[in-house]
This record gives C-alpha cells, sequence and structure tokens, in this order.
C-alpha cells in the first residue's frame, strides 16, 4: 500500500488514463509528479538507423583499438560512451558455470555480415525469461572484443516492439527514456511513457516559456525552447536532436555559470579589499637573494597576485601547480608584500607535520629579515601557545602558521590581512569563511582579507572553471629547470627481485626509498595483519640489514607524523606504507618509490605518490609493479573487462608522463568529473545533458557570454536581462539576496 501522504502528493497523476496509484508511484519515485513533469522527462538516448552501429564496422574499429601499439594515445580514447546496435536475437544458449550458477548467451545477427555476442553473468533465468529468439532489440553498452566477436557484457537492452519496429524500419528515430526497474516492475512499458509524453504535450505545450533571452538566442544560433523540447521528444532528423540538446546544454551550463559568476561578482562588488600601494623592499631584498632564479610561471603568478593587491578588491585565488613546482616561494613573496604594507598573515596548513614544515621553511627566510614566525597547533604547551596568543594579538607576530588550530575565537589577530591556506581539499569552504571571518575582525574597518588558496591536485581547466568558478586561478607549469623528471618504470612481480637490489644499491649511496602497497582487505583488522606481515617478509628477508618503518591506517595522526618525521631524521632507510604518504611532505633524499599491485590505484593517486620523489636534486625513480600476467594483458581474462583498458592506460600514462595537468585530464576521462572531485564536492548541480568532462567548449562559451552580462549589468536590471533574472531564481532560488543588494 502506498503511504497516503505520497498519494495525495501525486493525486493528478494517478487519475490520468492508464496510469493510476501504483504506477503514479513508480513515476514520483523518479520525480514524475505531474503531466508538466513529463514534458521535460527528456529521451535519454535515441534509436536510429543512422547513428547506430553496424557489427560489421564495430567488430573492424575493436579491431584496429589495439592499446598496446606505440603509436596510440590514451588520451584518445573515450572510456564512457555507449555504442548502439540494432539486430534480431538469432540463438539463446544457457551454460551451467560453478555452482548454480548459469550464463546466458544471445547471439545477435544485424545482417551486416557479421554477429555479436551478448552475455548475461548474473541473474541469468531472469533475461531468458525477458528475451526471445526473434526479438529485435537495441543493445546498448560498452562492447568488447573477444576471440574475433564482438561482446556486451551485460548491456542495457530494449526490445523493440513489431510497430516501433516497422517506424524504425520506415527510419524514424525513437526516443528512449529511463525506464527505472520501479517503473517495470510496476508495468510501465515504454509504449505508456511514450503516450503519457504525447498526451503532456497536446495538453500544456502552450505553457512551455522561453528561458533564454532573445539576443542569446539570435547570437548562439540556438532553437527555442518549445521547439528544442518537441524536437527531443518527437525528432524528425538527428540534426535537430543535437541542435535541441546543444540548446539544453548551453542553458543548464548558462545558469550554472552565471551562479558561480554572482558569487564571484558579489565579493568582488560587496566587499572591500585592502590596497597594497607600497612597494616590498622586504620582497625585494628575498628576491634577490634567492639562490636559484623564478621560473617564468612564478614570475606571472606573483605579477597576477600583485596586481590583486591593488586592485582595491579582496583578492580570491587559487594557486595551482603540481607538487615542487615551487608555490611555497611564491607564497613567501607575497607575504612579504602584506607585511610591507602593515598587515599580518596566516599560513595554514592541513596536518600538523605540514604546518611544522612550513614553521621551519618560513623562518630559514624570513628570520634574517628581521620578522617574526609563530606556530599555532594543537599540540602545544600551554605556556608557549600563551606567548603565541599574546604575539599575535600585540603584533609582534608578522606570520601565523598553523593547522585548523588558527580558527579558534579566542585568537585575536592583529590586522590579519592576507590568509595563505595550502592543500585546498583537505578543508571545507566553510572553513575558508571561518578564517576569513576571524581576519575581517581584526581589520576593524569593515574590510576582507586577500586569501590565496594553494592546491597541489591539478584540475582540468573545465572543471576548475566550475568547481572553482568563484576564485581566479593562477597555474604554474613549468617546474624549476634544475628539476630532473621522475623516471618511471612498469615493473612485473616475478622482476621484483631486481627492483629490490636497486632499492638497495640507493641505499648505499645514502638515499632513502618508499615501498607503497595498496589496500586489499575488507576489514581493517585483516588488513593490519596483512600489513603487518608484508612488512615483517620485507624487513627480516628481502632488507635485513636495511632500516625499515612502516606506516598504516590504523595509527593515530601523531603516530604517522612521528613516523614521517623519524624518515625525514634518516631514522631508517625504507618507509613501507600502506596507506597514502602525507601529502605536500618534503623528504629530498628518499630517490625510489616502488608501488606494488600498482594497477589497483587510480591515477591521480599513482601521480600523487609519485611526487613524493623527485624533491632533491638526485635522480628519482619510480617502480610501478604489477602482474605477471598483464605482460599479455590482451588474453587476460580475469580482470572485469572494462577495467581491463583503463589499467594499462593508467600506467602507460604513468610511463609517459609526470605532467600533472596531462595526468588529470586522463584520469577525468577514464572516471568522469564526480570520481575525481570525491564527495565533498557533491555541490554540482544534475544536468540533465551538460557534461562536465566533455562540454568544456559549451562551459567556455557560456561562462564568457555571462561575465559580458554581468559585467554590464551586475545586478540584471536591464530590461533584456529580466527572463535571465526570473529564470535563475526559478533555478537557484535568490540565494544571498544578491539581487537586492542597492
Ligand atoms: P610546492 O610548494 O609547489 O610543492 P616548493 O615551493 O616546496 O614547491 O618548492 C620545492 C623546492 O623547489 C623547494 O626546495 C624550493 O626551494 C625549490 N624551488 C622553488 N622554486 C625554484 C626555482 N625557480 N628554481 C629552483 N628551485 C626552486
Ligand atoms: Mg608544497
Amino acid at each position: 500500500m502506498p503511504d497516503a501522504k505520497i498519494t495525495k502528493e501525486i493525486s493528478p497523476l494517478q487519475f490520468t488514463k492508464g496510469i493510476g496509484p501504483h504506477r503514479a508511484e513508480a513515476f514520483a519515485a523518479e520525480g514524475l509528479l505531474t503531466l508538466r513533469d513529463f514534458i521535460y522527462y527528456f529521451p535519454r538516448s535515441y534509436i536510429d538507423r543512422n547513428t547506430a552501429s553496424s557489427i560489421r564496422e564495430l567488430t573492424m574499429s575493436l579491431q584496429k583499438d589495439d592499446l598496446f601499439t606505440s603509436d596510440s594515445k590514451p588520451e584518445n580514447i573515450k572510456f564512457y560512451s555507449e555504442i548502439t546496435i540494432l539486430a534480431n536475437i538469432t540463438l539463446k544458449n544457457v551454460r551451467q558455470l560453478g555452482g548454480k550458477r548459469k550464463m546466458l548467451s544471445l547471439t545477435l545477427n544485424d545482417g551486416s555480415g557479421a554477429i555479436a555476442k551478448v552475455v548475461f553473468w548474473n541473474r541469468s533465468e531472469y533475461f531468458d525469461k525477458v528475451y526471445k529468439e526473434g526479438d529485435f532489440v537495441a543493445v546498448s553498452g560498452r562492447p568488447e572484443f573477444d576471440y574475433g566477436k564482438v561482446v556486451f557484457n551485460h548491456p542495457d537492452i530494449e526490445v523493440i516492439e513489431s510497430e516501433d519496429e516497422k517506424l524504425y524500419r520506415e527510419g524514424a528515430i525513437l526516443p528512449k527514456y529511463r525506464i527505472t526497474d520501479k517503473m517495470k516492475s510496476a508495468g510501465i512499458s515504454k509504449k505508456l511513457m511514450s503516450s503519457v509524453v504525447a498526451k503532456a504535450f497536446e495538453e500544456l505545450e502552450t505553457e512551455i516559456m522561453e528561458t533564454l533571452p532573445e539576443f542569446i538566442i539570435k547570437k548562439f544560433e540556438l532553437p527555442s525552447a518549445k521547439s528544442a523540447i518537441s524536437q527531443l521528444h518527437f525528432p524528425q532528423n538527428p540534426h535537430e536532436i543535437e541542435r535541441a540538446k546543444y540548446r539544453i546544454k548551453f542553458e543548464e551550463l548558462f545558469y550554472f555559470q552565471l551562479f558561480i559568476g554572482l558569487r564571484y561578482k558579489g565579493m568582488k562588488i560587496k566587499e572591500a579589499g585592502i590596497k597594497l600601494p607600497n612597494r616590498s623592499s622586504l620582497a625585494r631584498k628575498l628576491f634577490d637573494t634567492l639562490p636559484f632564479k623564478l621560473t617564468g610561471d612564478q614570475k606571472k603568478v606573483l605579477k597576477e597576485i600583485d596586481e590583486d593587491f591593488n586592485s582595491g578588491s579582496p583578492m580570491n585565488r587559487l594557486l595551482q601547480g603540481d607538487v615542487g613546482s615551487g608555490k611555497t616561494i611564491v607564497a613567501i613573496l607575497t607575504i612579504l608584500m602584506a607585511i610591507d604594507n602593515g598587515l599580518q598573515t596566516a599560513f595554514m596548513a592541513p596536518t600538523e607535520l605540514l604546518a611544522e614544515q612550513h614553521y621551519k621553511n618560513l623562518k630559514n627566510y624570513l628570520e634574517p629579515l628581521g620578522l617574526h614566525i609563530t606556530q599555532l597547533v594543537g599540540a602545544q604547551r600551554v605556556k608557549v601557545r600563551r606567548q603565541a596568543l599574546e604575539d599575535i594579538q600585540s603584533g609582534k607576530t608578522n606570520v601565523i602558521v598553523g593547522t585548523h588550530a588558527m580558527f579558534q575565537s579566542e585568537i585575536e589577530y592583529n590586522m590579519l590581512g592576507y590568509v595563505i591556506i595550502d592543500e585546498q581539499h583537505r578543508f571545507g569552504v566553510a572553513q575558508r569563511a571561518e578564517l576569513r571571518k576571524l581576519a575581517s575582525n581584526s581589520l576593524g574597518d569593515g574590510s576582507s582579507p586577500h586569501v590565496l588558496v594553494m592546491t597541489a591536485t591539478p584540475i582540468p581547466r573545465t572543471l576548475s572553471m566550475t568547481v572553482y568558478g568563484d576564485l581566479d586561478v593562477s597555474i604554474i607549469r613549468e617546474m624549476p629547470a634544475n628539476r630532473k623528471p621522475i623516471r618511471t618504470v612498469i615493473t612485473f612481480e616475478s622482476q621484483l627481485p631486481s627492483v629490490h637490489d636497486f632499492i638497495k644499491s640507493q641505499i648505499q649511496l645514502g638515499r632513502q626509498a618508499f615501498i607503497v602497497y595498496p589496500l586489499v582487505e575488507k576489514s581493517e583488522k585483516l588488513e593490519l595483519k596483512a600489513a603487518t606481515e608484508h612488512f615483517e617478509t620485507l624487513r627480516t628477508e628481502i632488507f635485513p640489514s636495511i632500516p625499515c618503518g612502516l606506516l598504516h591506517g590504523q595509527l593515530f595522526w601523531y603516530e604517522k607524523d612521528e613516523t614521517m618525521l623519524k624518515f625525514l631524521n634518516k631514522e631508517f632507510s625504507i618507509l613501507v606504507a600502506t596507506t597514502v604518504i602525507e601529502v605536500g611532505i618534503d623528504i629530498p633524499n628518499a630517490t625510489v618509490m616502488l608501488i606494488e599491485n600498482a594497477e589497483r590505484f587510480g591515477l591521480s593517486q599513482l601521480h600523487q605518490l609519485r611526487g613524493r620523489v623527485g624533491r632533491g636534486s638526485e635522480q628519482s625513480y619510480c617502480y610501478l609493479a604489477t602482474k605477471d600476467k598483464f605482460q599479455y594483458p590482451l588474453k587476460n581474462k580475469s580482470i572485469a573487462q572494462e577495467d581491463r583498458k583503463a589499467v594499462f592506460v593508467r600506467l602507460k600514462t604513468m610511463e609517459e608522463t609526470t605532467d600533472g595537468f596531462k595526468i588529470s585530464e586522463i584520469d577525468l576521462k577514464l572516471r568522469g568529473p564526480g570520481d575525481i572531485l570525491g564527495t565533498r564536492q557533491a555541490g554540482l548541480p544534475e544536468f540533465k545533458y551538460a557534461d562536465l568532462v566533455t562540454d568544456g567548449d559549451i562551459i567556455t562559451a557560456a561562462r564568457r557570454e555571462v561575465f559580458s552580462i554581468i559585467d554590464a549589468d551586475p545586478h540584471l536590471r536591464k530590461p533584456e536581462n529580466e527572463i535571465i533574472k526570473l529564470n535563475y531564481k526559478k533555478t537557484y532560488g535568490s540565494g544571498d539576496n544578491y539581487f537586492d543588494v542597492a
């Protein structure tokens, strides 16, 4: 029995012919509550003679797609694109697997001269009932190539009913709507879905409102809202669908960029910044005594920050640069600009160990200039802390370095006008805001501090325009000239002894090594047991005369810090780590990293790990050890098929490049944006068609348009922008009452 409240809510639908309460409930679960909702329930894809692949073509293209030839470029591969074929089921076959399991295979023939197979490993009895020999079906999925045949494992299959088949054969394009399992079990067929959509149109077409202003529609040659929506549901030709989709994507991205753009503009307009007019003699002094020359990118970033400091608005800038690209020295030079203008700086790190390292680093650079650095961390003796608070309040302190311990409200900053946050992905946006507030209070005149966020996690441009769209972005791509690129080698398990020998030889030269291996066990207890056993084998059998340390996930943070510190102080030569090694920690003497079971790590993760070596002047090495059987990857049947290629792209990419941006672009293609950004970034809206990975061009165009509009009319008061304001409020609400600001 449906819950009474829900029934009431969905009442408009359940009285529609052919629906009733049960089906209405299944629709409601997908957000389809009224007829109007169906107008915006766009087809997921189409069945179209013109775009479906023939099995023969597909066979040929898969045959050619050999990843392992030297000229194949991983970045050209699209991993999550779906292919649709149309064919008849000509044969069904059930095979007994081990235990009670059965495998169902369907043979497909589309008359192109080649056949394909569909395989179900799970729930095969159910699928056996659903699909019959002779059915005409649309099969969508990511095909594999196996023994000369195209194979779809567990694809999405739609049986095309005979009247639709006739339409299709006459060249019609059939929309494919998402029909959930819940809908299916409520007896909602494709036919019913189509008829409800048609009914919705019939009744409500005149109510579809335009959502973009005339000048944008003209400029980008977009179809009107009404025609785009109707073309998506009732397409005449593929070109129409493309234009209609483009329009929807443009609209989605336009309003999303507007959301970001208004936030960005709002900060600039509403908040006063502190102008730093004085040329910094301190920065000049340090600059002149640096033992190296800044790279072009470092200089460019300095200039960008200098301009922000003098703009009269608060700086909100993201500095992206791979590990070791020299972000910190740039930050230090800008701190000196702030100090010369009478401001205090807060420099925040995500862990105590990193704070400690920054503290020492800053002291080295700044104390010779007569400046005072104060550390603020959680674990501090009362006396030390009291002194620290006093120095901060009196203004004796020029720079405070610390962790989140810097947030506490009892701390009274003295003209805190500059906030630097290292390794942004560890901090929430809320924390950033909190620190800004503390800073504002200390300034006393209502102005906001300058904020610089530094991150070593490279993010592709299209993503940073969305995720960090409210920050200005500076990028350091160029590595310091003296840096030797890390040599990365894929190696196989049977070759590990020679890697171990190499590690020994490096240690004899006085260097240190990391050995990393992934978390493999399901339970924490087993995990720890495996880690300890592995460590014991390494320590007693493989490296009996070399001191080794172990870092694993079950340690408390201070135990981890302690282990890292011991490694830094060379108390042991090999650090075995089962967990991600502290981000950003510098162990310049470590020159080798061996990553075991490297196939289990994600691409960005491998890149971050590798960044732990190559931080000194010596040549560094990274070994990616993987299974012996991967030497013949195409023959391998034991790993999940869709992983098979991704594994090799990941490893080969690591071998070929150390460019973090390039790596993150490829990772984005492998995994999509959600995974890369992690759950913390769940704030991204769900789009019907727009794709943050593949629609970079549209994002750029929409963003440019948005900024030209709000530059000229920041509060959207001009009549031609009225429609934008109206629709924006509908989608994103009026937010922080931005529009009501006088
Ligand atoms: P990041 O913070 O981006 O990881 P760091 O600022 O810690 O990088 O720099 C890594 C190392 O490179 C430091 O020892 C720093 O002194 C050095 N370094 C920075 N810029 C340069 C440069 N232009 N030339 C040579 N060495 C540099
Ligand atoms: Mg750093």
